[in-house]
């Protein structure tokens, strides 16, 4: 199981961020699970240098500047040179802020440049009955995904993250057996573009409203590989326990 917890904009002190990060690696050392956090970019520094233990490190977005005169911007080689092993590119709060698949697709590719794997987050505002919200999603991979190379595909993490459960509680989060459908239509749109096993191979997450008490039953059965935590990451108390769910 994968655990990426999304600290967003939460977390505003150094002393919060300490205890959170003591936390993610007590529970991060389990040999079933890997724990990645996202910080505030100036945490993330903080937080990576010296890091030994298990817990890695994702950065909450990449600049679609490689660098220069570009006053604020936080570039992929910066970001990985901090200690960033992951971006989170494509979140639904930085779509609402105007990115287009076009840009988040550069995002990707500057994230793969400097080793950092993306976790590309996909999801649809609201359901229709007709399930046009299908080709949405399909659409929001094909935009990433078709112009990338065999290699760089396989590196990229999908996050299906529909906007209508985040930020609520457990009770409004997907099903367990939505999801487990969700997984598979994800899986077969990934086919057209991984060959092989490549498909039943990549790592698909699921966000929204993960809290300790849904965790388990929407990892059990439903195909899913881990979990994007926005509200419950930062918490150290909650974070474990949700952790601990998954061991
Ligand atoms: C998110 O926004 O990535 C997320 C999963 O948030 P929450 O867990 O708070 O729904």
């Amino acid at each position: 199981m994968l655990i990426v917890g999304n600290w967003k904009a939460y977390v505003q002190s150094s002393e919060k961020a300490k205890k959170i990060f003591a936390a993610a690696k007590r529970v991060g050392g389990h040999a079933g699970v890997q724990v990645v956090i996202a910080p505030p970019a100036p945490y993330l520094g903080m937080l990576a240098v010296g890091n030994r233990s298990k817990v890695e490190f994702a950065s909450q977005d990449v600049s679609l500047s490689t660098g220069g005169a570009a006053t604020g911007e936080l570039t992929a080689a910066a970001l990985a040179d901090a200690g960033a092993s992951y971006a989170i590119l494509g979140h639904s709060e930085r779509r609402a802020m105007g990115e287009s698949d076009e840009m988040i697709a550069e995002k990707v590719r500057h994230a793969l440049a400097n080793r950092l794997k993306p976790i590309l987050c996909i999801g649809e505002k609201e359901r229709d009955q007709d399930a046009r919200y299908l080709s949405g999603l399909r659409a929001q991979i094909a935009a990433v995904f078709a112009p990338l190379s065999q290699k760089e595909r396989m590196q990229t993490v999908i996050a299906y993250e529909p906007i209508w459960a985040i930020g609520k509680t457990a009770a409004e989060a997907i099903t367990p057996a939505d999801l487990g459908e969700m997984v598979l239509y994800i899986r077969k749109v990934l086919s057209e573009y991984l060959p092989g096993r490549g498909a039943e191979k990549a790592t698909i997450l699921y966000g929204g409203s993960i809290e300790p008490g849904n965790a388990r039953e929407l990892a059990s059965g439903t195909g899913v590989d881990g979990f994007l935590v926005g509200h419950a990451s930062v918490d150290a108390d909650t974070f474990s326990r949700l952790v601990k769910a998954l061991y």
